[in-house]
């Protein structure tokens, strides 16, 4: 039997580069969310074999896929339990996620099979074991696997559950460009990351208890400046949308894709029919998606 689930994006509402650490990668401080556009995944448990398809021209549809690798993590894991059983299924992904848009689509992928894996299984493992093989495919794999809105610190893997977010409606834009998240962060000048005021305005970002958090005023991505120089299309694309929508414009992740916040659902729609009528025919992208709704 086929079983049919949704592997949802998410967006930064702000990042902060913290540091560099000496392994290479860096430190963070981030406001994640799950948002309300996703891929569909179609996944058969009878096979003997990991097999995976998906109709996005530049996901692979071999054993390099995160969603595969996240099956071959997860039946490796299951040895250690003493299982000798079947290893295998079969994965059908339907992507509607743009492809490196700093939406987080492949780990999303690669969480929800190592969630659904475990839960086929009867739950061999916790979800802090879950996120911690997660975290061997990528720094967002423990977020997704997490399953709540959250600040993620160290490379994402430190999670604090954040339960009282103030919904919003979003238009998001994928500009039609892969932004590299290994060259974006490589291209980060220090000088520019906005780590003083971070420190200096830290309060701010630490929602308070029992209290909605309102992260309108808050947004911010040290990642722009370096994604926007390495990809101009992306800056041009920010800057079109806040005129057109008339609205603060923000990168998720290390981009490429923008997105504006909106309290109303009829505003979202018009901006959103703003920049599809202007942008027609183009490669560009536009969805019209939430949070928290
Ligand atoms: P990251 O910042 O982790 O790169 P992203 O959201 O910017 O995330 P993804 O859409 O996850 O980007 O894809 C990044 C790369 O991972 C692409 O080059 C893609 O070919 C590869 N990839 C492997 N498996 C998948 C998958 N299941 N879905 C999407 N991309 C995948």
């Amino acid at each position: 039997m086929i079983e049919t689930y949704h592997s949802c994006a998410k967006i930064n509402l702000f990042l902060y580069v913290t540091s560099k650490r000496e392994d290479g990668y860096h430190n963070l401080h981030s406001l994640m969310t799950q948002i309300d556009l996703y891929d569909e995944i179609n996944i058969d448990f009878t096979k003997d074999k990991i097999s995976i398809v998906c109709d996005h021209p530049d996901v692979p549809e071999n054993a390099s896929n995160l969603a595969h690798k996240a099956a071959r993590l997860f039946y490796r894991s299951m040895k250690t339990t003493g299982y000798e059983g079947k290893k295998g299924l079969s994965i059908e992904i339907k992507k509607k996620i743009p492809v490196g848009g700093g939406l987080g689509g492949g780990s999303s992928n690669a969480a929800l099979i190592l969630t659904v894996l475990n839960r086929y299984h009867k739950t061999p493992f916790s979800t802090s074991e879950l996120m911690k093989m997660g975290l061997d495919l990528g720094a967002d794999v423990p977020f997704f696997i997490f399953g709540t809105a959250a600040i993620a610190k160290g490379v994402g893997e430190q999670l604090e559950k954040v339960s009282n977010l103030k919904p919003y409606h979003i238009v998001l834009c994928d500009p039609g460009v892969a932004a590299s998240t290994a060259k974006v962060y490589k291209n980060i000048d220090f000088r520019l990351t906005s780590n003083q005021k971070y420190n200096k305005y830290t309060g701010l970002n630490v929602p308070i208890r029992g209290q909605e958090f309102d992260v309108k005023g808050q947004m911010h991505n040290d990642l722009e400046e370096s994604a926007c120089r390495l990809y101009p299309e992306i800056k041009e694309t920010k800057e079109e949308m806040e005129l057109l929508l008339q609205k603060k414009v923000f990168m998720t992740g290390s981009g490429s894709s923008l997105f504006a916040l909106f309290s109303a659902h009829d505003n979202a729609k018009m901006g959103c029919d703003r920049l599809i009528g202007k942008w027609a025919g183009r490669k560009k992208k536009i969805f019209l998606s939430s949070f928290n709704r």
